[in-house]
């Protein structure tokens, strides 16, 4: 009998046990964060939005824009017409 092997099995047991703690844990934050992120709009103020357009730039041309008045990242009633400092061209 070796004491000594019985603590390597013990401590790897709960190592191994630690990491899948881990790792689960980081699988759930990972799930999580996506989701409030998308669920998290901020204001139009933060967001610098005007109900006019910017040079060419418009709500309506850009990706983040939900037809008829919403915006994925901007709360409120958004314009077509309107824009903000998150403007992204639609490709
Ligand atoms: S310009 Fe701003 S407010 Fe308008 S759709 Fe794009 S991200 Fe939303």
């Amino acid at each position: 009998m070796n004491s000594g092997d019985d603590d390597c099995r013990r401590i790897s047991r709960r190592a191994a046990v630690s990491g899948a703690a881990l790792a689960l844990g980081a699988a759930a934050i990972a799930t999580a964060v996506p989701e409030a992120a998308a669920q998290q709009k901020i204001s139009q103020a933060d967001a610098q939005y005007q109900g006019t357009p910017k040079g060419g730039q418009h709500c309506d041309g850009c990706i983040n824009f939900q037809s008829p008045k919403t915006c994925k990242f901007v709360q409120g009633d958004i314009s077509p017409g309107g824009w903000c400092q998150l403007f992204t061209p639609k490709s």
